[in-house]
């Protein structure tokens, strides 16, 4: 069972100025989230991850918190991951930055012309995207990347009211099935169109949504997804959005 006071689908979208919390811009409501203590398992996991450290990042204070969106506020591309990995946004603050899963993501958002810059190391390496802004349904690093659903529920709250601030959107990428599966539901699509990567779904109000395999080393060292396949679901996203 979803949280009881989030309605579902476009009704969620229609009333998301209600139910998000009072904030006027991104930057206000990225402060609000990363103060949020409501699950207490990943508040646990994702300190644990920030006090113990992994061994090559031992000198560095981990950001051990929740990680807000990362972006352009006037975007038209949103690309939606899964959460913060436990040494990756866990530890520098911005999603999909200082791991090899980053590595890919802003190397092909570099490659599309929405990045600045190849890499994303940490927070003030002077990245800047252009036109696209990266977030994730989860804002906790969850023990072997899985979310519980009741985590997934409650942290649904600031999906929404970050979606609903990105007043020019119109495209959505969304990178593997769980982030597909929040995605389709904030977007209202009915029946829930199934994952695939390659997929493309047009929401009954405009934006559309595209299905791409996750960015993690499980699909990139097999070769599950490779460089070209990212490129071309970036291309896409590019005609879509209108460049
Ligand atoms: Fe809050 Fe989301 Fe983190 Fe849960 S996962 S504590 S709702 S920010």
């Amino acid at each position: 069972m979803g949280d009881p006071r989030v309605p579902e689908g476009r009704e969620a979208r229609a009333t998301a100025a209600s139910y998000a919390p009072p904030v006027g811009d991104l930057q206000a409501l990225a402060e609000r989230i990363s103060e949020c203590r409501r699950c207490e398992r990943l508040v646990a996991w994702r300190e644990t991850v920030a006090t113990e450290k992994r061994a090559a990042y031992r000198d560095e204070d981990y950001w051990g918190r929740p990680v807000p969106g990362f972006g352009d506020p006037a975007a038209r591309v949103v690309i939606v991951g899964l959460a913060p990995a436990a040494h990756g946004a866990n530890r520098t603050g911005r999603m999909f930055t200082g791991d090899r899963s980053g590595d890919w993501l802003y190397g092909a958002l570099f490659r599309a012309g929405f990045a600045s810059q190849p890499t994303s190391t940490h927070r003030d390496d002077g990245m800047v995207l252009s036109d696209a802004f990266v977030t994730a349904p989860v804002r906790c690093a969850p023990p072997s990347n899985r979310p519980m659903p009741a985590e997934r529920d409650a942290c649904r709250e600031w999906f929404t009211a970050e979606m609903e601030l990105l007043e020019r959107l119109r495209v959505v990428v969304a990178l593997g099935a769980f982030g597909f599966a929040e995605s389709a539901r904030w977007l209202g699509l009915s029946p829930r169109p199934a994952f695939a990567h390659g997929a493309e779904v047009i929401a009954p109000d405009g934006p559309t949504l595209l299905g791409c395999y996750h960015v993690s080393q499980q699909n990139t060292f097999t070769g599950r997804l490779t460089e070209p396949m990212l490129d071309a679901v970036f291309t896409r996203a590019r005609q879509l959005a209108g460049h």
